[in-house]
C-alpha cells in the first residue's frame, strides 16, 4: 500500500543516515531534475586550513592573524574556524574586539579598540575601499584558494588565504546524479575563480559570487524548470533550502540549516545524494 511503501523507504533511508520529515519529501525527491548544491561545507569538507598570510608592509604576521582572529572569535563560519585554528597553533591570542556583526555572503564586522574592522571577500574589501593587493588576491583564488581581507578603519592590514579540499565522494556523486538525468548545479557565494577550480575538478558548472537572495533566485529560476533539491549547510543557505522542491541539509550544518530542509544527510557524504534520489524513484515507482 502507498502508506506501507512510503514508511519503509523512511525508516529504510533512516538506518543509511538520510532523516526525512515526512513521507511528502519522498514524493518530491522522486521528481527531482536538478540538483544545486553549497560548495563550502558541502561539496567541501567545510573545514579550511589557512596556508598562506600576506600582511601589508609595515604590518606583522602577528598583528594580521591576531586581529583577524578578533573579528572572528564568535562566528561559526568555516573561514572563521580556519583562522582561529592558525591563531591557536601558532599560540597568538586574538584582540578583544567587540559587536562583531556577520555580513552574510560577504564576512565579519566589529569594533576594536577605537577602530572598526573587517574580516570580509576581496570583493566587499574593495566596496569599503581597503583591498591593497589584488592581483594577488586573485592569482590565489585561481589556484582554488578562499583569500579574505583584514581591514582596520577601511586600511588594509593584509591578506589571508584558506584552502578547503573537496570531499573524496563527492565528484563520484556528480557523475551520479548526471548520469541519472539530474543535472548538477554548484551555488557559492565565494569568487568565480576559486569556484571554477574546485567545479572544475568535479565536472559541474557553478554559479559564483552569490548572496543569500541569488541562491535563493537561482532556486526560484531551476523550479520553473521542473523539481529542484538544494543541499546546503549554512545559514546563508537557508532561503534556498525553504524554496527548494526537497530542501537538504548536511549533518554538520549550521542549525537553521537543519530547521529550514526538508531532509538532512547526517553522515555528510555528499554520495548520499544520488542514493536519496534513487530509494524516492524506486519508492514512487513500486507505488505507481
Ligand atoms: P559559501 O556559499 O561558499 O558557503 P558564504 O556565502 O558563507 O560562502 O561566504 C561567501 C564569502 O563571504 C566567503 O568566501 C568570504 O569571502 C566571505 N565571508 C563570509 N563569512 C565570512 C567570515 N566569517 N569571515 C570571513 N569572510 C567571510
Ligand atoms: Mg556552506
Amino acid at each position: 500500500s502507498v502508506p506501507a511503501s512510503i514508511a519503509s523507504a523512511l525508516s529504510s533511508g533512516a538506518r543509511h543516515g538520510l532523516l526525512m520529515k515526512g513521507g511528502a519529501v519522498i514524493e518530491a525527491a522522486a521528481n527531482v531534475r536538478h540538483v544545486a548544491l553549497d560548495k563550502t561545507g558541502t561539496l567541501t569538507h567545510g573545514q579550511p586550513a589557512v596556508t598562506c598570510l600576506l600582511p601589508v608592509p609595515d604590518v606583522t604576521e602577528a598583528r594580521l592573524l591576531a586581529t583577524a582572529a578578533g573579528v572572528e572569535a564568535g562566528s561559526s563560519h568555516p573561514l572563521a574556524q580556519a583562522i582561529l585554528r592558525r591563531a591557536a597553533e601558532a599560540g597568538i591570542a586574538p584582540l578583544p574586539a567587540r559587536d562583531a556583526r556577520a555580513l552574510p555572503g560577504k564576512g565579519v564586522e566589529a569594533v576594536l579598540g577605537e577602530s572598526r574592522v573587517w574580516v570580509a571577500s576581496p570583493r566587499h574589501a574593495a566596496a569599503l575601499g581597503g583591498l591593497h593587493d589584488e592581483a594577488a588576491a586573485v592569482a590565489l583564488e585561481a589556484k582554488g584558494m578562499t583569500v579574505v581581507a583584514v581591514l582596520d578603519e577601511r586600511q588594509p592590514l593584509g591578506l589571508i588565504a584558506m584552502r578547503d579540499e573537496p570531499r573524496p565522494d563527492a565528484a563520484e556523486a556528480m557523475r551520479q546524479l548526471t548520469a541519472m538525468g539530474v543535472t548538477p548545479l554548484m551555488l557559492t557565494g565565494d569568487n568565480p575563480r576559486t569556484a571554477q577550480a574546485i567545479a572544475g575538478t568535479l565536472g559541474i558548472d557553478f554559479r559564483a559570487g552569490m548572496l543569500p537572495e541569488d541562491k535563493l533566485a537561482a532556486i526560484r529560476e531551476m523550479a520553473a524548470k521542473g523539481g529542484v533539491m538544494m543541499i546546503g549547510d549554512g545559514i546563508n543557505d537557508a532561503p534556498a533550502l525553504k524554496q527548494a522542491s526537497v530542501g537538504v541539509a548536511m549533518g554538520s550544518g549550521t542549525d537553521v540549516a537543519l530547521e529550514t530542509a526538508d531532509a538532512a544527510i547526517l553522515r555528510n557524504r555528499v554520495g548520499d545524494v544520488p542514493a536519496l534520489i534513487r530509494l524516492a524513484r524506486v519508492t514512487m515507482g513500486n507505488i505507481r
